[in-house]
């Protein structure tokens, strides 16, 4: 497997960034997790868009243009083959000094690996996850704001902590007025009455590539969807819930703090959101190849 680093394709055990880089001082750098479906990069565009717009946040210049970074994420997976696949795309402030200071970091670093996922065991997506509300609150939009997809995790890493000490893998994160906000690394949805509601990111969520795309599903099957603030009394007394995520895909949820969701199953509109997924995951993107169903190149 090769790694492509600042514009070379490396064997992935040589690559090698700076220890001096700001992006692992300090976590100064922004990145991306992209999904492959059968040859399709998924919504590849909305991604970099989502970098750039990160990037542009944090004064970080990257250092290709859109389209020759696009290429060179093409090149990476087409690179590894494989027809499924997770890319992380990474751009790091570049080496500087000891100090904090990004104006002595002149050369900003990209780093591609295109490499293959599975964050969650085969049964939660048929069963159903259990989460639990943690005390670490999702920092507050007016300090940093959510839709800036950095390289400093820290706050989601602490909520991850707190799940797992607690016996589950994954956590609700309510932002610092006690309104949900999102999981550690997922988007979450909630179903009642046949309505999808989702937190808005002025409440603290990323604005997520999956999210998006579940809500164009949505609106695609005639199925209302609102985002906005919303408590834990919306969670527990939904009928259905499940969170979205790159790596993650779309994973049912059904239970909460000790509460049973709906009948403690996956909900019928959560299949249906996964199943039309399925579709949107193979078809809105940048296709660079197509394969049989065996996985052989067609
Ligand atoms: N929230 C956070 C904090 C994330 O890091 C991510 C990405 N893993 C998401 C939500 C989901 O976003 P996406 O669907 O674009 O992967």
């Amino acid at each position: 497997m090769q790694v492509y680093v600042d514009g070379a394709f490396v064997p992935a055990e040589e690559a090698r960034i700076s220890v001096f880089d700001h992006g692992f001082l300090y976590g100064d750098g922004v990145f991306e997790g992209i999904r492959v479906y059968d040859g399709n990069i998924f919504r590849l565009p909305q991604h970099l868009q989502r970098l750039y717009d990160s990037a542009q946040c944090l004064l970080l210049r990257i250092p290709l243009p859109q389209d020759e970074l696009r290429d060179a994420i093409v090149e990476t997976v087409t690179r590894r083959g494989l027809p499924n696949q997770y890319v992380r795309v990474v751009v790091s402030r570049g080496a500087g000094d000891l100090g904090l200071n990004p104006r002595l970091c002149p050369q900003p670093s990209i780093i591609i690996i295109a490499d293959t996922i599975a964050l969650y065991p085969s049964h939660f997506y048929t069963e159903g996850l259990e989460l639990v509300t943690v005390a670490t609150r999702r920092t507050p939009t007016w300090a940093l704001d959510p839709r800036i997809k950095s390289l400093n995790y820290l706050n989601n890493i602490l909520a991850k902590i707190e799940a797992q000490q607690a016996g589950v893998l994954e956590a609700v994160m309510l932002n610092s007025e006690g309104y949900l906000a999102e999981c550690t690394a997922d988007n979450l949805f909630f179903v009642r009455h046949g309505q999808l509601y989702t937190p808005s990111t002025a409440a603290g969520a990323l604005q997520g590539i999956t999210r998006d795309g579940v809500l164009d599903i949505a609106q695609a099957l005639g199925v209302p969807t609102a985002e906005g603030l919303f408590t834990r009394y919306d969670l527990y007394t939904a009928d259905e819930c499940f969170m979205t995520g790159t790596g993650a895909e779309i994973v049912p949820v059904v239970r909460i703090d000790g509460r049973t969701i709906g009948t403690g199953q996956p909900g019928p509109l959560t299949a249906r959101l996964r199943q039309g997924f399925e579709h949107l995951c193979r078809h809105d993107g940048v296709q660079i190849a197509t394969y049989t169903p065996d996985g052989a190149l067609a």
